[in-house]
C-alpha cells in the first residue's frame, strides 16, 4: 500500500498553477466593486450585471494578472468566452451549459 505523502493533499497547488490564486480573488473583488456591468454586454448594447472576473488574454496564452487584462463578464458571456478560449479545434462543438446546469439544446 502506498504511503500517503503529507504534501500531496490539502494544498491548493493546482488552483495556483492555473493562475487563480490570491491575486485573482483580489482582482475579482476589485472588479465587482468598481465595474457593475458586464463589459461584453455593454459593448453589445445590453445592460447586464457582471459577476465573473475574466482574463481578456487567458493565462494559458500568456495573459497577465494586470487590471488591463481583466474584464467583468456576466455568466453567459463568461461561459461563451471560456468555451472559445479553450477550444483548440473549433470544428468540435462543445455543448453550452445553461444556468440550470443542463446542456442547452440547439
Ligand atoms: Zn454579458
Amino acid at each position: 500500500m502506498a504511503e500517503r505523502k503529507p504534501w500531496s493533499h490539502g494544498r491548493q497547488e493546482s488552483r495556483h498553477a492555473r493562475g487563480y490564486g490570491k491575486a485573482h480573488v483580489k482582482m475579482r473583488e476589485h472588479l465587482l466593486s468598481t465595474v457593475i456591468l458586464c463589459e461584453e454586454c455593454t459593448r453589445n448594447g445590453r445592460v447586464t450585471a457582471g459577476s465573473h472576473a475574466d482574463h481578456v488574454i487567458p493565462k494559458a496564452k500568456g495573459g497577465t494578472d494586470e487590471r488591463s487584462n481583466y474584464q467583468l463578464l456576466c455568466a453567459s458571456c463568461h461561459a461563451a468566452k471560456s468555451i472559445h478560449d479553450q477550444d483548440k479545434n473549433p470544428r468540435i462543438r462543445r455543448p453550452q451549459i445553461g444556468l440550470d446546469g443542463w446542456p442547452i439544446e440547439e
